[in-house]
C-alpha cells in the first residue's frame, strides 16, 4: 500500500521508489525505476513535474540518511538591491524544497561588504520575500551575525598553518596569481611564521594598517588549476562603517570565506547557488575541511535569464539613478516590486517558477512563458469590464434622448458563478478611434459607413454618418441607428460579424491608462556593449483620456480587471487616488506563448 511520504517497493528484479508530495496546490506522485542504467522519472500529475535534480539529490541524501532526514535550505541574498524575478525562483527553489520535504529554509542577508549594503534593501527583500508567499518564521540571519566566529576561524586556520597574513599590493596579487594556463608564484609573504601572523592579522583588526596595505589569504596551492583555489584572499581591511555592526571591524571576511561557514554554523544541508558557484566549490569545500567543521553541500542550478530583460542589480540599479524607469518598482522592472505594482500576483509568479524547471545548464526563458503564467491566473479570476481607451463618440439617433437602459453583463464568462453586473447603455457612447475606417480594407468587421457591428452586451448598430473637422478633416464624431430588436439576451438571432466594447458618454468615469513594452528591444541586451544602448524608448505609453465603465468608480488600489480586447490591468497601488483612477496594463490578450506551445504540438 502506498502512503504520502516516499519509500520502495520491489516487483521481482524491479525496484521502484515512489515518492508523494502535497502542497496546497496539488499532489504528486513521482515513481522512478531503479536500474543499472540510474533512475527513469515518470511523475503522475498531468502537469508538469515538480521535481528536478536538486530533489533527486535529496532523495538519495535520504536513501543514504545523509543528513539524518533533514532538508535546511537558506535563501541568501546579498542587500544591495531589490529582488528580482530571478531571485524568485531561488526563492521558490529554497523554500519550497524546504516545504516538499518536510524541512526549513532560513532568511540570511549575506552583508558582509560593508559599503553596499542598506537597510531600505533589508526591508524591501523582507516585504518581497513575504509576498510571494514565503516564510522563515524566526530563522532570518545575517552573516554579519558571525563576524565574531569567522574572526576566531580564520586564528584558527593561521594556528594550523593554513593561513598567512601577506602584504603584496592589489596589483602584485594579480600578477603572482598567475593564469589559466600558468600556475601562480608563491607570494614572498607566504611563509611567515604563525606568531607573525597571528600578530599581523591581531593588528590589521584593531585598525592599525591602512586599507589595502595587508590581506588574509588561505594557504591552498599556487599551482592549481582552478585560479580560485591559488591562496584566495579571505579577509580584508576596509575602513566602512557596516549596517549592523557600525565601526565595531575594520577587516571584514570574503564572501568565499564567510558563506560555508554561515552555511555550517546555520546547519544547512543543501546549499543551492547559481552556476556561476561550480568552481567556487572547492574553495567552499576547503573552507570547511580546512576547520573540521560541519560540512553543508553546495548544488548548483542554472540562474534564470529572460528575453528582453537585465537580471543583475547592478544594472537594475543604473537604470532606476539614471532615470530610465521612476524607480525600482517601476511596473516595467523585472523586480518584484515592479512585477507586483505591474499587477502580477504571487501564485503566477511561483506557477512560472515552477514551470521553468531547475536546470544544469544557463538558457534563455521567453518573457511570454512569464506572461502566459499571469493570463493564466487572471483568465477565470479577473471581472471582465468595458474601457475605452482612445474615445471616439457615437450618438445613435433613434435611440430616445434621456433614456438610460441597465443591461445584464456578465462578469466572467470562463466563470459565471462571478455572476452580472449592470452597464448603462444610453444616446450618446464612445467606441475605440480605430475600430472605425472610414475607408475599411476588406474583412474589417468593426465599424464603417454603411455597416453594422454588435455593440457588446447591448445591440446592434448601423454607421449612417461621418462628422468630421472642418479645417483638418478628423473624425469629431458617429451618427448611427440601432435596431431595437437586437437587444443582447432578448432571443434575437441576427448575427453580425465584429462586436465593439464602449462605454456610455453620461456614465463612463475617466481614467489614465499606462501601456507597457518590454524595457528593451533586443533579445539579450547582456550581449550589447552597452545594455543601454537597446533600453526601448517607446516602453511606457500614458493613455490620460480613457473612459472605462461607472462600475470601476470606487475601484480599490491594486484591484485586477479584464478590459474586454485589450487586456489585463490594475488599479496603480501607487499613483492612483480616490476619484482619479490609474491603470497599469498588466498584459496584453494575445499570448504568444501558447501560440508556440501550440505549434510545437
Ligand atoms: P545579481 O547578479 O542580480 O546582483 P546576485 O547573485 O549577486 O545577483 P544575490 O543577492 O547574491 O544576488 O543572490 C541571492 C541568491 O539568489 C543567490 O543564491 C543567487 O544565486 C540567487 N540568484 C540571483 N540571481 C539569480 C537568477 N537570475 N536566477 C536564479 N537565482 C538567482
Ligand atoms: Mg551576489
Amino acid at each position: 500500500m502506498l502512503k504520502y511520504g516516499r519509500g520502495r517497493f520491489k516487483f521481482g528484479k524491479i525496484v521502484l521508489r515512489y515518492n508523494i508530495e502535497c502542497d496546497q496546490r496539488c499532489s504528486r506522485l513521482s515513481v522512478e525505476e531503479l536500474n543499472d542504467k540510474g533512475a527513469m522519472r515518470m511523475t503522475t500529475n498531468g502537469s508538469s513535474t515538480s521535481s528536478n535534480f536538486i530533489q533527486n539529490i535529496i532523495n538519495e541524501d535520504f536513501d543514504t540518511n545523509k543528513y539524518g532526514g533533514r532538508v535546511h535550505t537558506r535563501f541568501p541574498p546579498e542587500p544591495n538591491g531589490y529582488l528580482h524575478i530571478g531571485h524568485a525562483k531561488s526563492i521558490c527553489l529554497n523554500f519550497g524544497l524546504a516545504a516538499k520535504n518536510g524541512g526549513l529554509c532560513n532568511l540570511r542577508f549575506d552583508d558582509t561588504n560593508p559599503s553596499k549594503e542598506e537597510v531600505e534593501y533589508v526591508d524591501s527583500i523582507k516585504t518581497d520575500v513575504k509576498w510571494l508567499g514565503f516564510d522563515w518564521d524566526d530563522r532570518m540571519y545575517y552573516a554579519s551575525d558571525y563576524f565574531d566566529q569567522l574572526y576566531e576561524y580564520a586564528v584558527q586556520l593561521i594556528k594550523t598553518g593554513q593561513a598567512y597574513v601577506c602584504d603584496l599590493s592589489a596589483e602584485e596579487t594579480r600578477d603572482y596569481r598567475g593564469t589559466l594556463t600558468e600556475p601562480g608564484k608563491p607570494s614572498p609573504y607566504r611563509d611567515r611564521s604563525v606568531e607573525e601572523n597571528l600578530d599581523l592579522f591581531e593588528r590589521m583588526k584593531a585598525g592599525e594598517f591602512p586599507e589595502g596595505a595587508r590581506v588574509l589569504r588561505a594557504k591552498i596551492d599556487m599551482a592549481s588549476p582552478n585560479l580560485n583555489m591559488r591562496d584566495p584572499v579571505i579577509y580584508r581591511i576596509m575602513k566602512a562603517s557596516h549596517h549592523r555592526t557600525g565601526d565595531k571591524w575594520c577587516i571584514y571576511p570574503m564572501y568565499d570565506y564567510a558563506h560555508p561557514i554561515s552555511d555550517s554554523i546555520e546547519g544547512i544541508t543543501h546549499s543551492i547557488c547559481t552556476l556561476e558557484f561550480e568552481d567556487h566549490r572547492p574553495l567552499y569545500d576547503w573552507t570547511l575541511d580546512a576547520l573540521k567543521i560541519y560540512h553543508p553541500q553546495q548544488i548548483e542550478f542554472a540562474r534564470l535569464n529572460l528575453t528582453y530583460t537585465v537580471m543583475s542589480k547592478r544594472k537594475l540599479r543604473q537604470l532606476v539613478e539614471e532615470g530610465y524607469v521612476s524607480g525600482w518598482d517601476d511596473p516595467r522592472m523585472p523586480t518584484i516590486s515592479g512585477l507586483r505594482r505591474r499587477g502580477y500576483t504571487p501564485e503566477a509568479i511561483r506557477d512560472f517558477c515552477e514551470d521553468i524547471g531547475v536546470a544544469k545548464a544557463n538558457s534563455m526563458v521567453d518573457i511570454a512563458m512569464l506572461e502566459h503564467s499571469i493570463r493564466e491566473y487572471l483568465n477565470s479570476r479577473a471581472p471582465r469590464v468595458m474601457a475605452v481607451l482612445r474615445p471616439l463618440k457615437v450618438v445613435i439617433d433613434n435611440y430616445p434622448a434621456g433614456q438610460v437602459e441597465e443591461l445584464d453583463a456578465e462578469i466572467n464568462p470562463e466563470n459565471p458563478a462571478m455572476g452580472t453586473r449592470k452597464v448603462p447603455f444610453s444616446r450618446e457612447i464612445y467606441i475605440e478611434q480605430d475600430d472605425f475606417l472610414e475607408d475599411p480594407p476588406k474583412k474589417f468587421f468593426r465599424l464603417s459607413p454603411g455597416n453594422e457591428v454588435r455593440l457588446k452586451h447591448a445591440y446592434i448598430i448601423k454607421c449612417e454618418r461621418v462628422v468630421k473637422d472642418e479645417k483638418t478633416g478628423a473624425i469629431i464624431e458617429l451618427h448611427c441607428a440601432y435596431d431595437p430588436e437586437t437587444r443582447s439576451g432578448s432571443g434575437s438571432t441576427r448575427k453580425v460579424k465584429g462586436t465593439l466594447h464602449w462605454v456610455s458618454a453620461a456614465h463612463a468615469v475617466p481614467a489614465e491608462v499606462r501601456l507597457y513594452d518590454h524595457l528593451f528591444n533586443r533579445e539579450n541586451p547582456d550581449e550589447e556593449k552597452d545594455f543601454k544602448s537597446c533600453i526601448n524608448t517607446n516602453s511606457l505609453e500614458t493613455l490620460t483620456a480613457c473612459l472605462v465603465e461607472p462600475g470601476l468608480a470606487g475601484a480599490p488600489l491594486g484591484s485586477r480587471f479584464q478590459f474586454l480586447r485589450h487586456g489585463y490591468f490594475i488599479v496603480d497601488p501607487v499613483d492612483a487616488k480616490p476619484g482619479a483612477l490609474v491603470f497599469n496594463r498588466i498584459v496584453s490578450l494575445k499570448d504568444s506563448w501558447a501560440k508556440i506551445m501550440k505549434k510545437n504540438g
